[in-house]
């Protein structure tokens, strides 16, 4: 989606950043001249990487802040650094996440507390600390990526899944608080999205099965994507953009399906 400089001089955070979705929706509010605050985990050369990538095309500034969001001291550390080096965050996209599969009796207590806290409370925390210089320039966009599981579940999910439907009560409860203000606040629920994840995942269970990486996509992973593709980066990347725009001033409170058709079951 074509948008060049309609951000200049605006300021976006997107966390988790250095991967996968995130990456991909950095690069794509940084081609709308958008100064550009990456962030995520990963090494040293990830990160690399991934500011390069970001840059690539990038008539803002980039730069990254390091945080590890199942911390709430280190996620206010980030947004203070962020406020005071780019005096405020305009758009902010809350988009880390990580995923854990186990029976619900069996499911580790860490692990479900660290999903609710990276997944869910971290974006509690980046709302906050954005949302007085949102109110303060009378702009302001907040994106959260959320999942098809804030609409339905998934068995051996339930960390991920309550994270995701509390996402989704956050986002609106956000949206109805500032809707006067110019400050829309949306989620995008996607289905399977290529990442670099799930490729790795789609070529070890053609091995592991003995089936090709066709079948896996279309049998074994998209059982519930009645398209039976993958959603791609880019086309989450587009509707964020677009979330992101003056023509979105209407959508607020809204949770977007980008799911192949999933929830239309
Ligand atoms: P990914 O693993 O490629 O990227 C996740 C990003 O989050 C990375 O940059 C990672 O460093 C960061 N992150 C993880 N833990 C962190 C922490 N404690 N502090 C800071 N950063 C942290 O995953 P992805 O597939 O791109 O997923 C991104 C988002 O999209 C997640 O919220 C995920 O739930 C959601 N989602 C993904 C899919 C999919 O099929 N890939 C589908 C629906 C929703």
């Amino acid at each position: 989606m074509s948008g060049e400089g309609v951000h200049a001089g605006k300021t976006a955070l997107v966390t988790g950043s250095t991967s996968g979705i995130g990456l991909g929706i950095a690069r794509a509010l940084a081609a709308t001249g958008a100064n550009v605050i990456v962030n995520g985990l990963g090494s040293q050369d990830d990160i690399d990487k991934a500011m390069a990538e970001v840059s690539q095309g990038a008539s803002g500034k980039v730069a990254y802040i390091g945080a590890d969001l199942s911390q709430p001291g280190e996620t206010a550390a980030m947004m203070a650094e962020a406020i005071e080096k780019f005096s405020a965050v305009d758009i902010l996209v809350n988009n880390a996440g990580i995923q854990h599969v186990a029976p619900v009796h069996e499911f580790p207590v860490e692990k479900w507390d660290r999903i609710i806290a990276i997944n869910l409370s971290a974006s509690f925390h980046t709302i906050r600390a954005a949302t007085p210089g949102m109110l303060e320039k009378g702009w302001g966009r907040i994106v959260n990526v959320a999942s098809v599981h804030a609409f339905v579940a998934s068995p051996y999910k339930s960390a991920y899944v309550s994270a995701k439907h509390g996402i989704a009560g956050l986002t609106r409860t956000v949206a109805l608080e500032l809707a006067t203000h110019n400050i829309t606040v949306n989620a995008i629920c996607p289905g399977y999205v290529k990442t670099p994840l799930v490729t790795g995942q789609i070529a070890d269970t053609a091995r592991v099965r003995g089936i090709t990486e066709e079948e896996v996509v279309r049998d074994v992973m998209l059982a519930a994507q009645p398209t039976k593709k993958l959603v791609t980066i880019g086309q989450v990347a587009d509707l964020a953009v677009f979330l992101c725009s003056d023509a979105a001033d209407g959508i607020t409170g809204s949770l977007l399906p980008v799911d192949g058709g999933w929830s239309a079951q």
